[in-house]
């Protein structure tokens, strides 16, 4: 499936749609979702455009790779959740519910986020 250059993360990497920022660098942009599954909740998005972790591990470059997990580390170091833990996540397609096409990863922290994986649909 193509890339859909109009997905809300695409706009927000553009600018065109704001974020609450947390980090930004060469390879990946960091900001709190809007909706908070946790004290903190932050999605890190790569800068290119790939639809989903598939996509992403198959056609991104080893620096594209290399520069945007570096940067989930460094956000979880800048939101002081190193110590106490945090959990990463990555929604892949239509069985982990993934909403927006284009990759990112979320970093949960600031609680005890108890076991892995929600209920299934009834
Ligand atoms: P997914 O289900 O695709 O893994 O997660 C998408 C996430 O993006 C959800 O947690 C949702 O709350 C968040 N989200 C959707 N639209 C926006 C938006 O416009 N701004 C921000 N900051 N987060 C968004």
């Amino acid at each position: 499936m193509a890339y859909d250059t109009n997905n809300i993360f695409a706009k927000i990497l553009r600018g065109e749609i704001p974020c609450k920022k947390v980090h930004e660098d060469e390879f990946a942009l960091a900001f709190h979702d809007i909706n908070p599954q946790a004290p903190i909740h932050v999605l890190v998005i790569p800068k290119g455009p790939y639809e989903s972790m598939a996509d992403f591990s198959a056609k991104a470059t080893e620096a594209e790779i290399a520069g945007f997990i570096r940067a989930v580390g460094t956000v979880g170091r800048q939101l002081g959740i190193e110590t106490n833990g945090y959990r990463i996540l990555a929604n892949h397609g239509h069985d982990s519910r993934q909403e927006v096409p284009h990759f990112h990863i979320h970093v949960f922290g600031g609680r005890d986020l108890g076991s892995m994986l929600g209920k299934p649909r009834a």
